[in-house]
């Protein structure tokens, strides 16, 4: 089964009313191919925006975060089910940012990932390494052990989406090379076969870290990469052109 190629934007914690709509105005504008699913997360604030806004059958949108309860007593944090309620289908689950800055662990990713699965949403999970990890030839294990923490816990990976993202290559400007990136996501393909079966074959794996429009060609050829999880140039007119990338 041929493999929907997937574009994300990963605005991070950027964005105004304004620039977030001239993104949006700009990529309803654009002739966007009807075999590519794209995905925009932009901040909490302007999810409902978006949803309004975006007139593009192919742009869904998704947050870039989420919690492990419905409701209640938990200020501060945002229920899978209010994202639904806004139209939101997606949601990033293990962004490096998150991992390193506010110290979630895999176990924590891997409980969220399931309550946002069962609550009907679909789930952008981020894995990858640190320069260090790489440098120690780690680049897998980390990895597995990433994906090993959910697949623990979720057996069926149907409406999940691998984001490989070196933490590394997380806005530096310094892109893995094409030729490594498909040698880290056959890896990941192999590893998820022995946990998911079958099913592994229709997991997509995108590559982050660093991807604008001047080297996403390069991967055309990459039989494992099935798309981009795009951070800065997400923000860019150049995401268009991102996505359009495998015509
Ligand atoms: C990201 O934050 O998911 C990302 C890939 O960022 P950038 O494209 O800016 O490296």
């Amino acid at each position: 089964m041929a493999r929907t190629f997937f574009v994300g934007g990963n605005f991070k914690m950027n964005g105004s009313k304004e620039s977030i709509s001239t993104i949006v105005q700009n990529l309803n504008k654009a002739d966007l191919p009807s075999n590519v699913e794209v995905v925009l997360c932009p901040p909490y604030p302007y999810l409902a925006q978006v949803v309004a806004e975006n007139k593009q059958p192919t742009v869904k949108v998704g947050a870039q975060n989420c919690y492990l309860k419905a409701s209640g007593a938990y200020t501060g944090e945002v229920s899978p089910e209010f994202l639904k309620d806004l139209g939101v289908g997606y949601v990033v689950l293990g962004h490096s940012e998150r991992r390193q800055y506010f110290k979630e662990s895999d176990e924590f990713v891997a409980d969220k990932v399931k309550f946002a699965l069962s609550e009907g949403l679909k789930v952008i999970l981020c894995i990858g390494e640190t320069f260090e990890e790489k440098k120690a030839g780690k680049t897998i294990d980390v990895c597995k052990r990433e994906l090993s923490a959910v697949a623990e816990k979720v057996k069926d990976w149907t409406n999940i989406v691998v984001a490989y993202e070196p933490i590394w290559a997380i806005g530096t400007g310094l892109a893995a090379t094409a030729a490594d990136a498909e040698e880290v996501h056959a890896d990941i393909r192999k590893y998820l076969s022995t946990v998911i079966g079958a099913q592994a074959e229709e997991v997509r794996i995108l590559y982050g870290g660093s991807a604008k429009a001047s080297n996403v060609g390069g991967f055309r050829d990459k039989k494992n990469v099935d798309g981009f999880l795009v951070g800065g140039a997400s923000l860019k007119p150049e995401f268009a052109d991102i996505i359009k990338s495998r015509q």
